[in-house]
């Protein structure tokens, strides 16, 4: 049977004939394709078979159990995104310690509710594609559809702006007075607002003002709409950070011109800045981003009451292997461990290159336990990886080197995080390469 370019493998691992029932029920099979494992046995087959796109797990009771299933899970790579279903009836199921380790994406109680289930599925499915889409692209994916602001008193203006605009490929939100506009701008942060001057209360500059002097929308694009061709008007505009003006009564195309280069603009600038965060070579994030991201990984952590951690992570005697191999060969490797880097981790993991031959990832909601085992997977990963002439390498294998470090448990500042989890990384060099080490230890815990 040819399977539809839509359609969604989905693994379900329960034994319990409701939740097999209620799942079973609840897809839609011009999109999915269900396979059920009531067993870890069958579970492993299935997924052997077919990586699925989506795991949906019965969360087992008994803790053998459960522990087999994770090590089963971590065992696929990439893991896939999971959907757990839970008898717990905690309020807070984010903190019960075993989802912790599953990393669910989506979570959700006994008994069941169809609605809810499909509604976990296609999220957790847009989630995949979009993780995929991060992976094959360096260039982050943009916004589909840009939003705009109109800020328009008049019910008439409106109307006749609104018209204009139609079967643009946009979205708009609309205020009528300056204090509405300030809200919508900050709460929604738009793509471009058109702003009526002369507006009831606060007028058309001192909302234009109010939105390039506040970080969160001074990068927000303005143009102006203004009743007369005052040179004034336009000047006082371009004062109060306009970005461009439109003369009452609008002409339809001087809008559409005006409002399209913006926008595009807009994407150029988008592009940029995405490319900006990535590393060249292999496609990764790059160290500026990762400051960037680490700072607010560990914000969401503190405040979720969390754990995280990082790994730095080194290759072993890496300018011997350019040095046999040549600069081009070893190129080749950086990029590889990229790859096997991305399929061993989680999607929510965050890779990054931090320097010429260091890697250095993220990992929210894992803490001591959680990162030593994902530091063994990812040692093991790369010494078996037929790497070309690896066989040069001083031990026969091209090999990484990996340290980490926790929060809370070593240290609750970035920079402090991260140079833990280096001196944990020289320590595993010292001590013989090809293996990982832990910040506060200081013998070997291997
Ligand atoms: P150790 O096991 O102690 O880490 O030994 P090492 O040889 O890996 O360490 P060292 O820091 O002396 O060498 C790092 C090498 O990585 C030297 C440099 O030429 C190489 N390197 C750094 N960035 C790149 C790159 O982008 N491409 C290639 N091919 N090599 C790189
Ligand atoms: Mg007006
Ligand atoms: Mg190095
Ligand atoms: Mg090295």
């Amino acid at each position: 049977m040819e399977i539809k370019e839509t359609t969604g493998f989905i693994a379900l691992y329960s034994s319990d004939i409701t939740t097999v029932e209620t799942v079973a029920k609840s897809l839609d099979y011009n999109l999915y394709c269900l396979q059920v494992a009531g067993k870890l046995t069958a579970l492993a087959r299935v997924i052997a078979n077919t990586p699925p796109d989506i795991l949906i797990v019965d969360l087992p009771g008994n803790t053998p159990e459960m522990e087999a299933l994770v090590r089963l899970i971590e065992s696929v790579s990439p893991m896939p995104p999971i959907l757990v279903i839970t008898s717990e009836d905690s309020k807070d199921l984010r903190q019960v310690p075993s989802l912790q380790v599953l990393d669910a994406g989506e979570i959700i109680s006994k008994p069941v509710c169809p609605g809810k289930l499909a509604a976990g599925i296609n999220s957790l499915m847009s989630a995949g594609k979009r993780a995929e889409r991060r992976y094959e692209k360096p260039v982050a994916s943009l916004k589909d559809k840009p939003l705009v602001l109109v800020v328009e008193d008049s019910p008439f203006q409106m109307k006749v702006i609104l018209r204009y605009l139609e079967g643009e490929d946009m979205d708009i939100i609309t205020a009528v007075d300056g204090h509405e506009a300030l809200k919508l701008a900050l709460e929604r942060v738009p793509d471009l607002v058109l702003l009526d001057l002369v507006l009831p209360g606060m007028d058309g500059f001192e909302v234009c003002r109010r939105i390039k002097s506040t970080p969160a929308t001074s990068g927000v694009p303005v143009i102006v709409i203004t009743t007369s061709s005052e040179q004034e008007d336009k000047l006082n505009s371009l004062q109060y950070g306009a970005d461009d003006f439109i003369t009452k009564p609008v002409d339809r195309r001087e809008l559409l011109l005006k409002t399209g280069n913006i926008l595009k603009r807009n994407k150029q600038l988008a592009a940029l800045a995405s490319e900006a965060s990535r590393d060249s070579l292999t496609g990764l994030y790059n160290r500026r981003y990762m400051e960037y991201a680490l700072k607010r990984e560990m914000m969401d952590a503190a405040s979720s009451e969390l754990p995280l951690s990082v790994i730095m992570l080194d290759v072993d005697h890496f300018k011997s292997y350019n040095d046999t191999n040549g600069h081009p060969a070893g190129d080749v490797v950086l990029k590889s461990l990229g790859k096997i880097l991305t399929a061993t981790l989680r999607q929510s993991d965050i890779i990054t290159r931090y320097g010429g031959e260091e890697f250095l990832v993220i990992l929210p909601r894992t803490g001591p336990e959680g990162v030593v085992r994902v530091m063994e997977k990812i040692r093991l990963a790369v010494e078996e990886y037929p790497f070309p002439n690896g066989e040069s390498q001083p031990g026969g294998r091209l090999t990484v080197s990996l340290g980490a470090a926790c929060f809370p448990e070593h240290a609750s500042d970035a920079a402090k995080l991260v140079d833990l989890a280096d001196k944990a990384l020289y320590r595993a060099k010292r001590e013989g390469r090809n293996c990982w080490r832990m910040a506060g230890e200081t013998s070997e815990i291997k």
